[in-house]
């Protein structure tokens, strides 16, 4: 059946490929295509695994240990009764035999669905039951495992499109290195740090499905526009053409804006613009170089810190930060200090808040552990030995803030002299203007900074009360709000008056439709990540900056959201 999801599109192009999908579970299983003369034995591997389990527990209800808890042979019982009720010992080979995967994929794919609806159920008892089952069903998987099948004849070779319920940031860093042609995801909103590593991976994908996991069976055919954020699930013949056509397209598009790459970024009326690459690890410079970008303009350095269990040491990100700076051959890198919180939280950071977007996070964080933060600092200023580096401090909201970070990053520099360590004394230090506080107040951080960098994802976050990663209101999230506009104009307008200069480095920056609403306020230097790098110098190119001056500022007056709408239009035009 042909059915249509609607969502957030989170990067453009289009992909067409078969559903897989995602739970961490079934990445422990391995997954497989059966030949047609297979999937018999493949279903009693499968009988053979659950009575394996069956046997082990009864084995187990038999020699119960003198002294043991009562409750030990109602446990055993019950799983005995899961191991035999059709969810687990029936739907499973109902898969192998409808979609010819092997049994562990069957078993991964059914216990998933079996769990999820044990999620939403509301008694806390039945609720708990979960934990039994996935028990039983690891029992099983472990059985299917000792006992492997046959090795597949052909493993799927078509491209594949992720389908999951929820995707964290350090799962995405983990997915950088997998070959998906898209990736479609239930929660989510455009500017969640799972959205931008998206971006990252330059490939189709849509967020804020709400039901993609549940209603997406494995195997369906996907089509996936990344520009409509719409997904066509099991498309007939004829859809399937007219978007085999529009992908055809959207390469050609994409391979046509390659060819600015070494055009300079000025407009029509010759203002030379920065375009910087935002970078999330030292790998995703290559791509930087490669489409040009005037030097990095945001790197996340937190990233270091996720999909570990230790702390990163000084050498260890000193190196890090060092070969960044060196593949950028003398241009200028803007590393940010660890923002870390709110979405994006490593294995070892136990501090839980009740509101992680509003509690310990970033800068925050780090002035409450200063050996983490001067560790950083110090990575950060020997490695301005090697290439022009600046600090970056995220979420400045009071000046308070900014003065103890500068006091530690003087007393950085003073035990680096200490310790007898190269690095660069008079490396720029800049602020995020991400909390609007921070942009009513830009006049007094600019006094204090050497630059100011405007964080539009957590500006809009912050001034609307939208949380960037929650589905059900990713609808509320507009970067054209009067309020935005107005936060981002003051903040320019103040740069310019204090000679303190201001770049975009949120996800605004790499939308083309909003360049030249950008550059009419007074923007110069934009940072994104580099795959949009030059569909923003396609729109630089073509913009004269003295008829949008006047447009974008009617625009910011404007009010209304349609008349909004109608006033980018014409600056669009
Ligand atoms: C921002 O908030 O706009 C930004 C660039 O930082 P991050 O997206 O990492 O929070
Ligand atoms: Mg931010």
């Amino acid at each position: 059946m042909t059915f249509t999801l609607h969502g957030i599109g989170i990067s453009g192009g289009y992909a067409i490929g078969r559903a897989q999908l995602y739970s961490h579970d079934r990445l422990e299983a391995p997954h497989y295509v059966l030949r047609p003369e297979d999937i018999e034995s493949e279903v009693a591997r499968f009988d053979a695994a659950i009575a394996e389990a069956r046997s082990d527990c009864e084995q187990l209800s038999q020699n119960i240990p003198e002294g043991a808890p009562t409750e030990l042979a109602a446990f055993l019982d019950l799983h005995r009764l899961i191991l035999e009720d059709s969810m687990l010992a029936q739907v499973p080979k109902d898969l192998i035999r409808s979609t010819a995967c092997n049994a562990e994929w069957a078993l991964a794919q059914q216990t998933e669905a079996v769990l999820a609806q044990f999620d939403s159920i509301e008694d806390a008892y039945l609720r708990e039951r979960r934990q039994d089952v996935k028990q039983v069903a690891d029992k099983v998987l472990k059985a299917l495992l000792g006992h492997p099948g046959q090795v597949p004849m052909k493993v799927a070779e078509e491209p594949t499109v992720l389908v999951a319920h929820d995707l964290t940031p350090s799962d995405m860093v983990v997915f950088k290195r997998s070959a998906f042609a898209g990736f479609i995801t239930d929660l989510g909103g455009a500017t969640s740090h799972t959205a931008i590593l998206a971006r990252s991976l330059n490939i189709s994908s849509v967020l804020a499905l709400h039901n993609a996991h549940s209603l997406i069976q494995e195997g369906d055919l996907l089509i996936v526009d990344g520009n409509a954020g719409v997904v066509i699930v099991n498309p007939d013949e004829l859809i399937l053409e007219e978007y085999r056509l529009r992908q055809n397209q959207w390469r050609l598009e994409q391979q046509k804006l390659k060819r600015l790459k070494s055009s300079p970024s000025a407009t029509l009326d010759g203002i030379a613009v920065e375009l910087l690459a935002n970078i999330d690890q030292p790998e995703d410079v290559k791509e930087a170089v490669q489409e040009n970008a005037a030097g990095i303009g945001l790197f996340r350095s937190e990233f270091l810190f996720m999909n570990r269990p230790d702390l990163p040491s000084e050498d260890e990100q000193f190196e890090a930060y060092r070969r960044v700076v060196k593949a950028m051959k003398g241009k200028p890198v803007v590393i940010r200090t660890l923002d870390i919180g709110a979405d994006k939280s490593p294995d070892w950071l136990h501090a839980a808040s009740v509101n992680p977007a509003l509690g310990l996070r970033a800068i925050r964080l780090c002035l409450a552990e200063p050996p983490l933060f001067i560790t950083q600092i110090r990575a950060i200023l020997r490695a301005g030995r090697h290439g022009p580096v600046r600090i970056l401090i995220p979420m400045l909201a009071s000046l308070n803030e900014l003065d103890q970070a500068l006091e530690l990053i003087a007393s950085a520099k003073a035990g680096l002299e200490r310790d007898g360590l190269a690095f660069n004394a008079i490396t720029p230090i800049g602020g995020m203007i991400e909390v609007p506080a921070a942009a009513l107040a830009a006049e007094w951080f600019a006094r204090k900074l050497d630059f100011m960098s405007i964080g539009t994802n957590d500006l809009i976050q912050y001034t609307l009360a939208i949380d960037r990663t929650d589905d059900t209101v990713a609808h509320l999230y507009d970067p054209l709000h009067p309020a935005v506009i107005q936060l981002i104009m003051h903040t320019l307008k103040v740069g310019q008056r204090l000679d303190c200069p201001v770049s975009v480095c949120g996800e605004m920056a790499g939308d083309p439709k909003l360049t030249r609403l950008l550059l009419g306020l007074g923007l110069r230097s934009f940072s994104m990540h580099p795959a949009h790098l030059m569909a923003v110098k396609q729109q630089v190119m073509h913009s004269h900056v003295a008829s949008l001056e006047p447009m974008a500022a009617k625009l910011a007056r404007a009010g209304r959201p349609e008349r909004i709408q109608a006033h980018l239009l014409k600056i669009n035009g």
